[in-house]
């Protein structure tokens, strides 16, 4: 049996095969063209579908299900992504447009909770019952499994964690309207403002040297741990209050969840170790009652990857 997995981005719709080892097989993609109307989207993404499995010469009796990820809140049982300001889809009935061209059940479902399935089914969390995925990238988002589970909440928008409040009073402004937000303070957009700001005054840091040009304006975050890399204390100090800023929040989900697992993805996972370990120390200093840590904190493990395969597989966990 095979699985079909749809990231359908607000650039680009990239669908895969994913086989029963849940190892995606076959891919491809195409532009999505998000000023069309949502009827022509989503016919060339039933054709993409139809194409991937045209590659392996299989037909709709091969396939178990198809599954897609999207930006923005989706109902996976009824098929309908409710709302996407990135696609500017709104109650759009995703499952019967496919099902004009494909005869195979259609799930749809928030593409950050797809992310976090794939790591528990295939990836970092493979096994685990109950994991939070936190996704540290240009914001910080996530995705919680509970039981083996996506938990939508009540009204299918649960798992907002990169808007849990860690600075109350002066926080930085967040585009959920609150100020403080987690995400203000680890995703990789925070760390990358606060090497600007330590650059500017530092001129002599390492990670300006590391910067393309050495401009102050392309220091990215790899920058940042290869400057700490060659102890560069402008780096190690920063990177130093960006570890913390992690371990508050994710101390936050454990109060709140006690997981098994805590999977740390998006771009930051590919510092793996040189992440999880301090994250992990601040968490265990910081735990309720001086509580011994049992959640392991580890680096998500396929990239970008875990999108796909967590749609496909939405079919087989609802
Ligand atoms: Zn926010």
């Amino acid at each position: 049996m095979y699985y079909i997995g749809v990231d359908l981005g607000g650039t680009t719709i990239k669908v895969g095969l994913v086989d029963e080892n849940y190892q995606i097989i076959e891919s491809i993609s195409g532009p999505t063209k998000r000023e069309r109307a949502q009827e022509e989207v989503l016919k060339d993404m039933a054709m993409l579908c139809k194409e991937v499995m045209a590659k392996r010469n299989l037909s709709e009796k091969d396939i178990h299900s198809i599954g897609i990820g999207s930006p923005g809140i989706a109902s996976p049982t009824e098929g309908i992504i409710l709302s996407s300001s990135n696609l500017n889809f709104n109650h759009v009935n995703v499952r019967s447009e496919i099902q004009k061209y494909i005869h195979l059940d259609v799930y749809v479902e928030n593409d950050a909770n797809c992310a976090a399935l794939g790591e528990v089914m295939s990836g970092a969390a493979k096994g685990q019952k109950n994991v939070v995925v936190v996704t540290l990238g240009t914001g910080v988002g996530g995705g919680i499994i509970l039981d083996g589970k996506i938990y939508r909440g009540s009204f299918c928008g649960a798992g907002e964690i990169g808007h849990l409040v860690i600075k109350f009073d002066g926080g930085q402004p967040c585009g959920c309207g609150r100020k403080g937000c987690w995400e203000q303070y680890a995703s990789a957009t925070a760390l990358i403002r606060e090497a600007k700001a330590i650059a500017k005054v530092h001129p002599e840091t390492q990670i300006l040297a590391l910067a393309k040009d050495k401009e102050v304006d392309h220091i990215n975050a790899k920058n940042v741990f290869d400057a700490a890399q060659r102890g560069d204390v402008f780096a190690l100090e920063v990177l130093d209050t960006y570890y913390r800023n992690i371990a508050c929040g994710v101390t936050n989900l454990i109060n709140i969840l006690e997981p098994n697992m805590i999977v740390l993805g998006g771009g930051m996972s590919a510092q793996k170790e040189y992440l999880t370990d301090p994250v992990t120390k601040y968490v265990k200093e910081e735990m309720y009652g001086g509580l011994q840590l049992k959640t392991q904190i580890k680096a998500a493990t396929l990239g970008n990857d875990a999108g796909i395969i967590g749609a496909a597989l939405l079919g087989t966990t609802l």
